[in-house]
């Protein structure tokens, strides 16, 4: 066993970033590494130390954490990523390490939204009206089960270009989400938007969509989350930072 404790946080949400950092802080006797799978180019220097790349499956991870020596694994990941949720959970199994999630809750409708909840990306594109215009905010890997659907136009948004090409007639936006409700206003009305289709995803940085659809009246299908396994979890840094605190 090393001298110090590592700590590896699986990155790729920004409450993953603001964890690493205030670990980083309160302890300033850990090896704290923030994990990405580096899908997206321009990652943000968060001043933690930083690995880029999978581990190749649940066996590579498991691997990882017995070479470096890492006592506490992190799974800070979006709640879509869910195959690298369940590597973290074999791998941390395999390896004998603690495992922890930080698992940000679900968004929940309030009395003027208009939101139909479907399980999966295929009942979301199987229900959209022939002819719709729509905001696919789905990402990158899932635009693909809406490529059959020519029939409507959609407006997508995505930080790096998707790997098929889109129809001609939709519309590209190479961009993270909108942090004001006002752009997010704008962004509808230009394009007359009549449905959003979104993952639930909580937290506040892909919210402002929401805010803007409730004062346009605009519906959204959302998808619900996949199953993850069940772990020890936490809903903020904070409370991740405090269960940290006990542990070590
Ligand atoms: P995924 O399907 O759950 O994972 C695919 C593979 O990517 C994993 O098997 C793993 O490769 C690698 N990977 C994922 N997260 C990693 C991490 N933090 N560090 C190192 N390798 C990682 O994941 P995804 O849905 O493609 O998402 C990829 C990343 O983008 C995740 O980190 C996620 O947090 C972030 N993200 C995802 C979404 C979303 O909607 N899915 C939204 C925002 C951000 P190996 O098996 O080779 O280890």
């Amino acid at each position: 066993m090393t001298e110090r404790t590592h700590i590896l946080i699986l990155a790729g949400t920004f409450e993953a970033r603001l964890l690493a950092k205030a670990a980083c802080a309160a302890f300033p006797d850990v090896t704290v590494v923030l994990s990405f799978a580096g899908v997206v180019s321009d990652l943000p220097d968060t001043g933690v130390p930083t690995r880029i790349g999978g581990f190749g499956g649940a066996d590579g991870l498991a691997r990882y954490l017995k070479n470096h020596e890492t006592r506490i694994l992190i799974d800070a990941t979006h709640p879509f990523a869910s195959q690298m949720s369940w590597n973290a959970y074999h791998a941390a199994k395999q390896a004998d390490v603690a495992l922890m999630r930080l698992d940000r809750p679900p968004w929940a409708p309030g009395p003027e939204d208009n939101w139909t909840f479907v399980p999966d990306m295929a009942s979301a594109a199987a229900g959209l009206d022939t002819g719709s215009r729509v905001f696919l905010a789905v990402g990158r890997k899932e635009i693909s089960t809406f490529l059959d659907r020519i029939d409507l136009f959609a407006l997508t948004r995505m930080i790096e270009p998707p790997a098929d090409p889109l129809p001609d007639h939709w519309r590209l936006e190479l961009a993270r989400p909108a942090q004001s409700m006002e752009a997010e206003r704008a962004l509808l009305t230009t394009h007359r938007i009549e449905r959003i289709v979104c993952k639930n995803s909580g937290g506040t940085r892909s919210f402002a969509k929401l805010a803007a659809a409730r004062a346009l009246g605009v519906p959204v299908t959302m998808i619900e989350r996949p199953a993850l396994p069940r772990v020890l979890a936490a809903e903020t840094p904070e409370h991740i930072l405090r269960q940290l605190a006990h542990y070590l």
